[in-house]
This record gives structure tokens, C-alpha cells and sequence, in this order.
């Protein structure tokens, strides 16, 4: 079927850039050898491995040898706190947020049901955690683990993750970041940036799905999660997926080569389908910190109707967005993350994401302008709520 795609769900996962796919096609191809074979063709496909180590750690600002290839981010947010749980043994306590994606959220739940102390810290109206919150969780731990996100898939709001880390190492906590979000969006240094475990994912900046990144810095006391083979320096056993190993490689040389261009290209847009949606749709805000947001994510809550229908009537029309909503049990749930925030009962549901990416241009951000505005006005003609049709007291 042939039909237009505009695709504003890069949060979710990204095209596959053609450079990328370039560089993998040869590993489908003639370069099939084990990296682990003792052979000279081993050793050969091996050394592709070994370089795109070198670019991932170029990408990263750490050693070649602070890199470990996952099959995706949530492989490597397990690692990180499945790993130091082992380490540390009951003694350890948790800290994280609210807001963060499930891949954080169920192994610490996991760990609070097995025993250990695990607390989510909240966030304000904003979005933002409190760092003396951090600091009051951390005081008088033995050996604590702070996993904190730098980037909220929902919302962007960027949290202040080097304050963070530099607040954890004074307690001498171990750190974890899930950076997925950030990757090709903002410069990752893990020099400047002190964290001693970091998570991406290659499909969310235009690597393909199932292969992502664990950093963990020399010395971080940290058990391996997965258990076999001595690949990854026994670290994370199983055969490199060196076709895709090779690509999240690439991804990260284009990510480096062009971030600051697109950031420059990007918020125009973003920032134009945000005014344009503030300005033709009444009873609207917008979701998450807008001081410190990333350049590519729109969260909007459309008071009143339902953010899946929104979805749903923006698909007809070839439109890809996302709302925050766990449809999974059949339920509609609303955000996690929107309702950590305090929003109010008569947005909480109405809210969806836009998320842009190096592919997106100006014209598409005028078609959602001129498709969105007759859709929500559909939908709020039909809802039994409104501002004059308060839902707390419908009866
Ligand atoms: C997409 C995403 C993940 C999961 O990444 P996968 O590689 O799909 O497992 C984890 N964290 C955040 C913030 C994400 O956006």
C-alpha cells in the first residue's frame, strides 16, 4: 500500500540510516566469520569488531575496553542493576525515578520484591527530580546504586545528570545512566559527565533494533548478567552480532559528524509544530521542563478526549505518533511518567507525543498543523467532558 508517512515517532525507534545499512551489508555477505574462531577469517571479521569498539568509545570519550556490546538498551539496564545487586548483595540500595522507562523500572521492583530497599524519587510539575531528594536517599547507604535517566523518552526533559552523578560519587555510590534518549542528540563525555554505567540503544539514533551499548568503567563493581562464552571479555556472553555491531559503529560516526547541525535543523521544527498546536487548539499544554528539553520531543495534552483517539485519526491520515498510554493489558492506563508529574485528571489521558528526527522536514510539520486541529475538535465535539463539563463531578 502506497500511501504517505509522516513519521514523528523517532522516540520510538528511527529509519535505519542509508550509511548505516551500507556499512553492515558486507557482514550479511562475504564477512560471515566468528570474531571467536581461531582462524585468519575469524581474526579478520574480528577486527571490524575491534574498530567499531574504538568508535563506540570515540562516541562515549572512554577506553575501548569500558565498552560492552548488548542486544538492545534494556539488555544493558538490566546489566547494570542486575549486576551490581549481585556485587553487592542485599546491602545495596536503589535509588531511582519515577519517570524512568520500564527497562529501570521492573529489575528495580524486581529487586525491591526480592529484598532490597529500592526508592523511586518523585518529580515536580515540571518533570524534574529534586537533587536533595537524591542527596537525603544517599546519606548513611553503604553501597548504593543510582540509576537515573538522562533523557525522559516521553517527555525529553533532560535531567541535570553530571549534578547527579557528582552528588552520588560523594556518597560513594555507584552510578548508572540510561542515556537512550540522548544519543545523537546531545554530546555523551563520560569524562565530564562521571557516571560509572551508561545504557543506548542503536535503534534510537538510526542503527537497526537489537543492538544497543553497555559502558562500565574500569573498576565499577558489577557482576556480568549474562553467563556463557568468554565473548566481551566474559562480561556478556554470545556471539557478537557483528553485522549490527558494525552499524551502531556507523551510527555513532554520523551521530558525531552531524548532532550539531541537526539540533540546529530539528527545534525549528519541533518548535514551530508546538506554537502551531498551542495557537489553533484551545485547552492544551505542554508536558515536561521546557528549558531543559531535547531538541526533538513535543509532549502535548489535549484536555478532555483521549490521546489514543488522536493517534488513531492522525494514522488515517498517515501521521505517526505516540501516546504514553500502557494498552498492553487491554486497560487504558495512562503515562506513567504524565502522572508522576501531577497533571491534572482532565489531561492525563489526552496526552501524545511528537518526536522528529534528521529525516523530518518543515512541510510535514505543516501537515500535522493543518490535519490536528479538525481531529481534535472532532473528538472534543463528541467527548461528554469539557471546561463547562467538569468529568470529576460527571455523573
Ligand atoms: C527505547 C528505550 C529503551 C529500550 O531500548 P531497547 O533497545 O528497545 O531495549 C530504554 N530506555 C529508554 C529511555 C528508551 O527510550
Amino acid at each position: 500500500m502506497d500511501r504517505k508517512i509522516v513519521y514523528f515517532d523517532n522516540n520510538a525507534t528511527t529509519q535505519v540510516a542509508p550509511e548505516v545499512r551500507e556499512a553492515m551489508l558486507p557482514f550479511f555477505g562475504e564477512l560471515y566469520g566468528n570474531p571467536s574462531s581461531m582462524h585468519f577469517f575469524g581474526g579478520q571479521v574480528g577486527a571490524y569488531v575491534t574498530k567499531a569498539r574504538e568508535e563506540v568509545a570515540a562516541f562515549l570519550n572512554c577506553e575501548p575496553d569500558e565498552v560492552y556490546f548488548t542486544s538492545c538498551a534494556t539488555e544493558s539496564d538490566n546489566t547494570a542493576i542486575r549486576g551490581c545487586a549481585d556485587w553487592w548483595g542485599k546491602s545495596m540500595k536503589m535509588v531511582t525515578t519515577a519517570v524512568e522507562h520500564p527497562a529501570v523500572l521492573q529489575p528495580g521492583r524486581r529487586l525491591k520484591a526480592q529484598g532490597h530497599e529500592v526508592v523511586e524519587l518523585p518529580v515536580d510539575a515540571t518533570g524534574q527530580i529534586d537533587l536533595e531528594r537524591l542527596r537525603a536517599e544517599l546519606k548513611g547507604t553503604q553501597h548504593a546504586l543510582v540509576s537515573v535517566m538522562w533523557a525522559n523518552n516521553e517527555t525529553g526533559v533532560v535531567f541535570p545528570i553530571r549534578e547527579v552523578a557528582e552528588i552520588a560519587k560523594e556518597y560513594g555510590a555507584t552510578v548508572h545512566t540510561d542515556a537512550v534518549q540522548v544519543a545523537g542528540k546531545i554530546p555523551i563525555d563520560v569524562k565530564k559527565v562521571p557516571v560509572d554505567m551508561l545504557s543506548i540503544s542503536g535503534h534510537k539514533f538510526h542503527a537497526p533494533k537489537g543492538v544497543g551499548v553497555f559502558y562500565l568503567r574500569r573498576g565499577t563493581k558489577c557482576k556480568p548478567f549474562m553467563l556463557g562464552g568468554h565473548q566481551e571479555s566474559g562480561r556478556r556472553a554470545g556471539t557478537e552480532n557483528v553485522p549490527y555491531i558494525v552499524g551502531l559503529a556507523k551510527a555513532c560516526e554520523l551521530a558525531t559528524a552531524h548532532m550539531a547541525d541537526e539540533a540546529r535543523a530539528l527545534q525549528p521544527l519541533r518548535d514551530k509544530l508546538e506554537a502551531g498546536i498551542l495557537a489553533t487548539c484551545p485547552n492544551v499544554r505542554v508536558n515536561g521542563d521546557r528549558a531543559h528539553r531535547l531538541p526533538n520531543t513535543l509532549n502535548v495534552s489535549f484536555e478532555y478526549i483521549e490521546g489514543e483517539a488522536i493517534a488513531y485519526h492522525l494514522s488515517d491520515l498517515g501521521i505517526c505518533i505516540s501516546t504514553g498510554s500502557a494498552c498492553a493489558s487491554g486497560s487504558l492506563d495512562p503515562s506513567h511518567v504524565i502522572r508522576a508529574m501531577g497533571v491534572p485528571f482532565t489531561a492525563v489521558h489526552g496526552s501524545i507525543r511528537f518526536s522528529l528526527s534528521r529525516y523530518n522536514t518543515m512541510e510535514e510539520v505543516d501537515y500535522v498543523l493543518e490535519k490536528l486541529p479538525p481531529v481534535v475538535k472532532n473528538l472534543r465535539d463528541l467527548s461528554p467532558f469539557g471546561p463547562d463539563r467538569d468529568p470529576t463531578t460527571f455523573q
